[in-house]
This record gives structure tokens, sequence and C-alpha cells, in this order.
């Protein structure tokens, strides 16, 4: 591991300085050489394999009073960033209000890592290509740009069919992104620039600039979310697929949220993970679901639409059916969730 400089902040204003390079613009904000650690759950594993190289780390677990809470209300549920993901996990409001929030977090990781890790480490987390983890691997664009992408003709067998590029088909590992997508959650953020408000579904970028892969500016801070309220929220749910039943990431799953009226879908949100290169928006399944009866029948359509545009590679093509499938049980199952006023 390399030397590191270590700096505690004490307010957001301070962190977001102490994280501020001197010509922010240049460089991608998981270049830069000041980075924030919270949980460190992320970011201290990249660095023992040197695939992440900062210079200094921003300890911002001092801004947990301000940072850590968890509000409900009216309009809709504030996260802020600093919460861990134990925590929401749960939260009796949001398990009741959110169902589809607690369980991304309750199938994530391990106990330990929950308890440490933050929300938002969490939806910044990056790839597990083991490509992209080895530095030994010389073929990365997202480590190296223009050096190619080890991944297209290797083992690839757990990365991405949709959103993908020839420059990179990393799948997006995370799974409370996938419900944030579907509750179109808001990001919050303070940086050099002051504060602003992201739409979550632009937090991230595609694939066609592996190395930058969000909106975020070096120094920004993601500081919380807000998810706002809607008659889909309390019929939400999340099925993962993975290789055990524990500790393991998505090889497929389903954020699912509808609003129905007797069998109809008055909306469906629907976010799918373990399938994409980026948090992924399922908007045409939605379309197609919209207005009509939920039937085994018409699910297996809109699953067929929301991997219309999948492109598999040798090892990953089981997953086009496997999303679907986990999309289809999904659908069925939170359709027949019994609602408690
Ligand atoms: Fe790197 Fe992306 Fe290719 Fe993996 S898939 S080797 S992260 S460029």
């Amino acid at each position: 591991m390399r030397p590191f400089a270590y700096v505690r902040a004490d307010d957001v204003a301070s962190a977001v300085r102490a994280a501020t390079p001197a010509a922010p613009q240049a460089i991608a904000p998981t270049s830069a050489p000041s980075q924030f650690i919270a949980g460190g759950t992320l970011i201290l594993d990249l660095m023992k394999l040197d695939t992440m190289r900062p210079e200094r780390l921003v300890d911002i677990n001092g801004l947990e009073s301000t940072l850590g809470t968890i509000r409900p209300g009216p309009q809709g549920l504030r996260l802020g960033a600093l919460v861990r993901m134990s925590q929401a996990a749960d939260d009796p409001v949001i398990n009741r209000d959110y169902p589809v929030i607690a369980q991304t977090l309750q199938l994530a990781a391990a106990a330990q890592l929950r308890n440490m890790a933050s929300l938002g480490g969490n939806v910044l987390q990056r790839t597990r290509c083991q490509y992209f983890r080895e530095p030994s691997w010389k073929a990365c664009n997202k480590r190296d740009p223009g050096s190619g992408c080890a991944a297209l003709d290797g083992v690839n067998r757990k990365h991405a069919v949709l959103g993908v590029s020839n420059k990179c088909i990393a799948e997006y590992p995370g799974d409370l992104a996938q419900a944030l997508i579907a509750l179109d959650a808001q990001v919050e953020t303070q940086g050099p620039a002051g504060a602003r408000t992201i739409p979550f579904d632009r937090l991230h970028r595609g694939s066609d600039t592996p190395e930058v892969e969000t909106v975020l500016n070096p120094g920004e801070l993601i500081t919380g979310f807000v998810v706002p309220a809607g008659p889909w929220t309390r019929r939400s749910a999340y099925l993962k697929i993975r290789d055990r039943r524990s500790y393991a990431f998505a090889l497929a799953s389903a954020a699912v949220a509808l609003d129905m009226d007797g069998d109809t879908v008055r909306e469906a949100r629907i976010g799918l993970g373990g399938v994409a290169y980026r948090p992924w928006r399922a908007h045409e399944a939605e379309a197609m679901l919209k207005g009509k009866p939920l039937t085994e029948a018409s699910a297996a359509a809109a699953a067929r639409a929301a991997f219309a545009g999948a492109k598999p590679r040798e090892h990953n093509s089981y997953k086009v059916d496997l999303g679907q499938r986990t999309l289809v049980r999904a659908l069925m199952q939170v359709s027949r969730m019994e609602i408690v006023a």
C-alpha cells in the first residue's frame, strides 16, 4: 500500500475544501489526489490492490450528526449520506413505507460491512471486474484510458449486457442504486461550486467514458438522497439472484414498485441490477405494463422489452434469460403483496 495523508473534516465546507484539487475539472473524480472516506469498505480495498492511489484521505465520519439522519415525511424520505447501510436496513418506517430500499440493503454485503458502509459510498461502488481490480492486467480503459478492455474477449461471466460499449462491459455491482433509480430519487451534493441536486438516474455516466463514472466533480460530496413519496413505494420489493445466498453480488436483480388498481397497473417503476453497466431503469418495460392487467404473459413481454437492447458476450449470455425471469418473478411477487394500511 502506498503512503497517504489523512485529514479529518469537521464540517461539510472543510471536507469539500480539503478534497478539492487545484484544477478540479481536469481530473476524473476517482483519480483525484484527495478522496473522501467514510466506512472505508470500498476505498481501502482498492488502495490495497493498488487500483486507486489517492495521496490524501479526507475522513467525513465527523459529519455524522448532520449527514447521518433518516427523515421520513409526507413529501418523501430523506436519507443522509452518512446513514449506515444497517441503520437504513433496520429502520421500521423504511421497512413499512419503502420496503424495496430496506431489502436492497439487507441483501447486500455482510453484516460487518453493512454496519460500516455509508449510503453515499454505497452508490459510488466501483465495478468488481477482475481486470479492473488487478493492475497487472494492462488492458483496462477504466483504469488506464485507451489501453483496451481485457474483458471483451476474456472471462466475462459476471459482466454487463445492458448499456455496454466496446470500451467497457463492466457491471455496476450495487443494490441500493436500483431502488433509488426506480423511485426517482434525487441526489444532494455540496461541491467547490456550491450545492446542487442531481436526479439519481443522471448520477452515473455511460460506458463511453469508463474512466469517468459519475457526473460528480472532484471534491464534490454527496450529502443525501431524497426519495419522493408515491402510491407505489409501499408496494415494492427487491429480488436478487446470485451464486450463493449471502455475501455475493447480483448476477441479476430487479427493484420493482407498483401502483395497482385491482389487477391493473397504474404505474410501474423498475430498476435492474447485475446486468447493466450503470444503475438501470427499465423504462420500456414500465411503459408496456402501464394501464394493463398484470399477468405472467404481460410481465414476460415487459421483461423481453427490458432486454431488447442486450449485448451479451461469450460467457454472460445467460444473463439475458436470467434477467428476464428475475424481473417477471419480481413483478408477480410485488403485485401479490398485501399492503397494510
Ligand atoms: Fe476495464 Fe471495463 Fe474492460 Fe473491466 S470491462 S477490463 S473495467 S474496461
